[in-house]
């Protein structure tokens, strides 16, 4: 079995490009959260052309809806989508930040309403200080995209 080949391509399904080194574990750990059956396959402190490093991601057999993409701009602003299908880019474009995030979080205030009533989250994406912050509709807290690490079912 050529183990090359196959980190290097995928049948069909998504390449999240152009990762910020360093990110692409967060943003593993969201998918992996979103879906625990997913294939993934992850690239680590790729080289850049422009002598930077990269982490990449590849997503067997999953196509990103553009909400679903966006939402990984939250961890990755500058990366792309490849949509791959029968081992060709497809098509291709660039993740941008979504103004608000509904009903993928779970609020990290165990004291937000969204708790006890089953009202799916909702929350305002803010930037300041080039940090990203997500504001809830329902507490009006605000939090860094760190202290997410639950989804809401
Ligand atoms: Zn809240």
């Amino acid at each position: 079995m050529d183990k090359k080949l196959q980190v290097e391509a995928i049948e069909q399904g998504t390449v999240i490009d152009h990762i910020p080194a360093g990110q692409g574990i967060k943003i593993l750990r969201f998918l992996k959260l979103a879906d625990a059956s997913k294939r993934l396959t992850i690239g680590l402190n790729l080289p850049t052309k422009n002598d930077g490093a990269k982490d990449l991601i590849k997503v067997a057999d999953t196509i990103f809806s553009e909400e679903q993409a966006n939402q990984l701009a939250l961890f990755a602003p500058t990366a792309t989508i490849n949509v791959i299908e029968n081992y060709a880019v497809v098509r291709k474009f660039q993740v941008a930040q979504p103004k608000s995030i509904h009903g993928v979080f779970s609020c990290p205030n165990s004291n937000c309403i969204t708790h006890s009533e089953s009202v799916p989250s909702y929350f305002y994406v803010r930037q300041a200080h080039g940090q990203i912050k997500l504001k809830c509709h329902y507490c009006e807290k605000s939090f860094a995209t760190s202290l997410f690490t639950e989804l809401k079912d």
